[in-house]
C-alpha cells in the first residue's frame, strides 16, 4: 500500500473509532435519562430548576457537560484538539472581542457557537446599512440599534447557554483595565492603528494573549501577540503588537473601510481566523493558572492574506520579543497607572489627521456655486477635474467631469514645469488659456492639495487663470445639488 492510501486507511479508522465512542456516549446517556426520568416519575415530582442546569437535566447528573451540551457540541467533543478536556476549558474561559464589525461578527459567532463560557464584546458604534455587506450579525431591521446589542442577540440565537456581557462603549486607556481584565483572551476586532496600540498595551500590562487581526479591500492579516502571556520583561513571553510594529504607519497612509474598500468575505475569512486561532488557544488550556501546556517557542506567525494573488496565504515568521519593547521590555515604564492617567496619547502617538486646510477662501468656491456656473454659462469653457479613485468616479460623476485620480497624480514626477510643452495630458489641448480649472475629490481634502500642485506648476498662469476646489467635494454635492448622486 501506498503512504497517501496508507494514511487515509489510518483516518478512517480513526475516524470510526470516534464515532463508535460517540455513539457510546449518546447511548449512556440515553440509558442515563430515561432512568432519571423513571425515578423522578416514581418519587412523583419533576426535575427541580437548578441555575447550574438546563431544563430537563436530572438533578443526579454526574457529567462534567450538560445534557443538551453533549448534543450541542459533540461534532468538535470527538475532534482530538478539543476533547472534553478542551470542551471544559472553553467552557471555563472568558472571551473578550473588541470591535463588532467585519471582525467580531464572525469571531464572535463561531467562539458563541464552540461553547466559550463568557462573551464580552465592546464597541460604541450603532449598526449601519453601510456595515451589512460584511459584518454579518446585524441585520437591515437593527440598523440603528448598538452594534454590541445587535452582536449579542444574534450570538444568543446561535447559542443561549453562553454568557454574553455587553460594553456599548469604545475601549479607552481609562475603561481598559476594568473592561480587559474580566476576561482570559482579547480578540482585537477593530480597524485602527490607535486602538491596536492601546489593546496590545493593557494585554501587556494584565497579561493576556491577544489575537490580533486586520484587513482592507482585498488582503488582511493575522497574528497571536503575547503568547505566552508573561510579566514585563519575561524572555519566555510571546511578542506584543509594539515588537511587531514599534512605529505606527504614517497617519496619511492610514485608509479607512470607507475610503479605501473592503470586500465582505476578506474581514469574514480573518475574523473566523481569529476565532479558531482562539479555540485552539483556549481548548489547549490558556488563561488557566495551573496550565498543562508546553512553552513554545515565542516565536509567532504574521499570516497575509491577499485574495488576488496566486498563492493568497503566507506565513511569515516573527522574531521574538524585542529587548527594547517599549511595552514588554524589562526597562518599560509602561504601568497600569501611566496607562490610565491618559499620559500615553495613543492619537499623538499614531499621528493626527486634521482636516487639510491649506487654500485661501478666494482659492475655494462651495458647491452652489459651481452648480450656477454649470446653468449659467453652459457654454463657459472651463475643466473640471474630479480627483477621487477610478472606482468612486465612475459609481456617479458630475457631467464633464474629467476623472485624474488622487494616487496617480501622487506617483507623477513633481519636476513637471510651468511651460506649456509640460502640460499635463488631463488638461484638454482644446481649453483656452484663461479657462478656469476646479478640482473636486471626496469630501474636500485631495481636491485642496491637487489645487495646490497645479497652482506650483504654473497652470494658474500667474493669476490669469483661475484654479480652485469644490469646498466639501462630492459629499456636499450630494447634499446641496444632487440628492440623487450615489455616495461611497
Ligand atoms: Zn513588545
Amino acid at each position: 500500500m501506498d503512504p497517501i492510501s496508507n494514511k487515509a486507511e489510518q483516518l478512517r479508522d480513526k475516524i470510526a473509532q470516534a464515532e463508535r465512542e460517540l455513539q457510546d456516549l449518546r447511548r449512556q446517556l440515553a440509558e442515563l435519562e430515561s432512568s432519571t426520568r423513571d425515578a423522578n416519575t416514581e418519587q412523583g415530582f419533576d426535575s427541580v430548576a437548578d441555575p447550574n442546569q438546563s431544563a430537563g437535566t436530572p438533578l443526579d447528573w454526574k457529567w462534567p457537560l450538560k445534557e443538551e451540551e453533549y448534543s450541542r457540541y459533540g461534532r468538535q467533543l470527538i475532534l482530538p484538539t478539543v476533547g472534553i478536556k478542551g470542551q471544559l476549558n472553553l467552557k471555563s474561559s472568558a472571551v473578550l472581542i473588541v470591535g463588532a464589525g467585519g471582525l467580531g461578527c464572525p469571531a464572535a459567532a463561531y467562539l458563541a457557537g464552540a461553547g466559550v463560557g463568557t462573551l464580552g464584546v465592546v464597541d460604541g458604534d450603532t449598526v449601519e446599512i453601510s456595515n451589512l455587506h460584511r459584518q454579518i450579525a446585524h441585520s437591515t431591521s437593527r440598523v440603528g440599534m448598538t452594534k454590541v446589542d445587535s452582536l449579542v442577540e444574534y450570538c444568543h440565537g446561535l447559542n443561549p447557554e453562553v454568557t454574553y456581557i455587553p460594553h456599548r462603549e469604545h475601549l479607552t486607556p481609562q475603561n481598559a483595565e476594568s473592561i480587559v481584565s474580566k476576561y482570559d483572551l482579547v480578540l482585537d476586532c477593530t480597524d485602527h492603528p490607535t486602538s491596536r496600540y492601546l489593546i496590545s498595551d493593557i494585554c501587556v500590562l494584565l497579561r493576556k494573549t491577544l489575537v490580533s487581526a486586520s484587513a482592507l479591500r482585498t488582503d488582511g492579516q493575522l497574528i497571536v501577540l503575547n503568547n505566552p502571556p508573561a510579566a514585563q520583561g519575561a524572555t519566555d513571553g510571546g511578542p506584543c503588537y509594539r515588537c511587531v510594529f514599534p512605529k505606527p504607519p504614517p497617519a496619511d497612509s492610514v485608509v479607512s473601510c470607507g475610503e479605501g474598500g473592503i470586500l465582505g468575505p476578506i474581514v469574514g475569512v480573518m475574523g473566523v481566523l481569529q476565532a479558531l486561532e482562539a479555540i485552539k488557544l483556549i481548548a489547549a488550556g490558556i488563561g488557566k493558572e495551573a496550565s498543562s501546556i508546553s512553552k513554545e517557542p515565542a516565536n509567532p506567525s504574521l499570516l497575509l492574506f491577499s485574495a488576488t494573488s496566486a498563492t493568497p496565504f503566507r506565513s511569515i515568521r516573527m522574531r521574538s520579543r524585542r529587548p527594547n519593547c517599549f511595552a514588554c521590555s524589562s526597562d518599560s515604564a509602561l504601568t497600569l497607572k501611566e496607562l490610565k492617567s491618559g499620559s500615553l496619547d495613543y492619537v499623538q502617538f499614531c499621528g493626527v489627521t486634521s482636516p487639510v486646510n491649506v487654500l485661501k477662501p478666494e482659492e475655494r468656491i462651495t458647491v452652489t456655486e459651481y452648480n450656477d456656473i454649470l446653468a449659467k454659462q453652459p457654454d463657459k469653457k472651463h475643466l473640471l477635474l474630479d480627483v477621487r479613485e477610478r472606482e468612486h468616479f465612475n459609481i456617479g460623476s458630475i457631467p464633464g467631469a474629467i476623472n485624474v485620480p488622487f494616487s496617480s497624480l501622487q506617483s507623477r514626477n513633481k519636476s513637471t514645469t510651468n511651460n506649456d510643452s509640460s502640460r499635463p495630458e488631463y488638461i484638454p489641448e482644446s481649453l483656452p488659456a484663461d479657462a478656469p480649472i476646479y478640482v473636486v475629490c471626496r469630501v474636500g481634502n485631495d481636491s485642496q492639495l491637487v489645487t495646490q500642485r497645479l497652482k506650483e506648476m504654473g497652470l494658474d498662469r500667474d493669476g490669469a487663470r483661475f484654479v480652485g476646489d469644490i469646498k466639501g467635494g462630492m459629499l456636499a454635492w450630494k447634499h446641496e445639488v444632487d440628492k440623487t448622486m450615489p455616495f461611497t
